[in-house]
């Protein structure tokens, strides 16, 4: 955006945090501004504060969006998920291993064609922007060409993206593997093309476990060591079929996450997709690692892979980041408002109660502190890039008869988590600039 672009000011309720709700009563961790404004320049956010005070003190020319009865807030942040795998969600009857060789390996196959990685790229990031996600943590395929298509993409629309080029040496189809040292040279490149350029951000990305070999986890952990600023996203005890076959593999290993561990892949910007079926003592090492779990309960539960214990996770003792992910294909809905959903219920199971601030967060400021990206993305507080989300919590007639009985803006946003999707994304910004709806999406902005 060039600096005489000129400033432009969102009406509407604000939602900012005041602190972690994990450390302090939920209801008091946001703090809202029902009349307010966020000022936007170049950008980012300068300034926020009630309509009252800022409606006079606006720069001459600056642009107003009314959002008014809408909740403004940062837009959403989606910590796992394959884009390659866009074309086939909700694919019928499998669960994962099985899923995976019917559905996933023949569709990722297409992705050596960068004509056909591009379309669907492009159909991804339209979809994200719809549903207010402005940030994710993307897997591409073993193609280079998957992830140039990616990066190309989203570059074009300014969002700030964590991908990678995903590592497969063994126990794939011939067609879906690299070798160590082809893996490491390709990835090697792609960092250097796409690594802190503009926005976008590299992830070194093993599939799991069983379809790399020792030595191309060892790389990966290599590829780590040539920058502290590179991201890793892997898949970790997913399901319990999972877990016994990487322990017949790596039988000298301790654990599924030791296996990691020992490649040098366990450490801050790591993510570990799922995590369903972790154990005491890997969660303390994940703690002091400074690692992420990418909480994923919609393809959780469609897979029938388990349910995530959050709670047990966010110990205080022992904490862990934990952010929220749509694993979309394994997962049916690129909605963080179905995650949000979709944790409230995982957390049911285990009898435990998720707060809407609290799953708010975990799809906001908290995976933007999971992620080491608080400084940039994740909040609305001045000076970080202006990535927005409003939401309408009056969308549909079912939702709108709720909202109407609200009883606290904390209330609003558990019917929102509850009962919205895209429909409820009534505008998203990226660096402050509103993204057209596609064409074919149900609202028009
Ligand atoms: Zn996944």
């Amino acid at each position: 955006m060039s600096a005489s672009q000129p400033d432009l000011a969102l009406r509407g309720t604000l939602l900012r945090f005041r602190g972690d709700p994990f450390e302090m009563p939920p209801d008091e961790a946001l703090d809202i501004e029902t009349d307010g404004i966020v000022l936007i320049r170049d950008g980012h956010i300068v300034e926020t504060g009630p309509f009252a005070r800022l409606k006079d003190r606006l720069p001459p020319g600056t642009g107003l969006h009314d959002y008014s009865n809408c909740l403004i807030g940062p837009g959403f942040i989606d910590a796992h998920v394959h884009y390659p795998q866009f074309g086939v969600i909700a694919s019928y009857g499998e669960q994962l291993l099985s899923w995976l060789e019917r559905y996933v390996f023949p569709e990722e196959r297409r992705f050596s064609d960068p004509g056909y990685a591009t379309q669907i790229a492009s159909a991804f990031l339209d979809a994200l922007l719809a549903n207010g996600t402005t940030t994710a943590c993307v897997y591409c395929t073993v193609h280079p060409e998957s992830v140039d298509a990616f990066f190309s993409e989203s570059q074009r629309r300014n969002t700030r993206m964590i991908a990678g080029k995903v590592l497969m040496d063994r126990n794939a189809p011939d067609f879906l593997c690299d070798t160590a040292q082809s893996g490491y040279d390709q990835s090697r490149a792609l960092i250097e093309r796409w690594h802190d350029r503009g926005r976008q951000l590299y992830a070194v990305t093993p599939r799991f476990a069983p379809t790399s070999t020792r030595e191309q986890l060892a790389l990966a952990g290599a590829l780590l060591d040539t920058s502290g600023t590179l991201f890793m996203q892997t898949h970790l005890l997913e399901t319990t079929a999972e877990e016994r076959w990487v322990r017949s593999l790596f039988p000298e290993r301790r654990s599924y996450l030791d296996v990691y561990d020992h490649a040098g892949l366990v450490r801050p910007r790591s993510v570990f997709g799922h995590a369903v079926h972790i154990h005491d003592a890997d969660l303390h090492r994940c703690h002091d690692a400074g690692c992420a779990i990418a909480h994923c309960p919609t393809s959780n539960a469609f897979l029938g892979s388990g349910a995530f214990d959050l709670f047990e996770a966010l110990r205080p003792d022992r904490r862990v980041h934990v952010a929220l992910g749509s694993d979309i294909g394994g997962g049916n809905a690129l909605s963080m408002l179905r995650g949000m959903n979709d944790a409230y219920c995982a957390a049911q199971s285990h009898d435990r109660r998720l707060h809407p601030v609290q799953a708010y967060w975990l799809a906001t400021l908290g995976a933007a502190r999971a992620l080491g990206l608080e400084a940039s993305i994740g909040h609305l507080t001045p000076g970080i890039e202006a990535d927005l989300c409003i939401l309408d919590p009056f969308c549909t007639p079912v939702l709108a008869q709720r909202s109407a009985r609200a009883e606290s803006v904390a209330d609003l946003l558990f019917a929102l988590s509850m009962l919205g999707d895209d429909r409820a994304v009534r505008a998203t910004y990226v660096m402050g600039v509103r993204q057209p709806r596609p064409r074919g999406w149900a609202r028009e902005t």
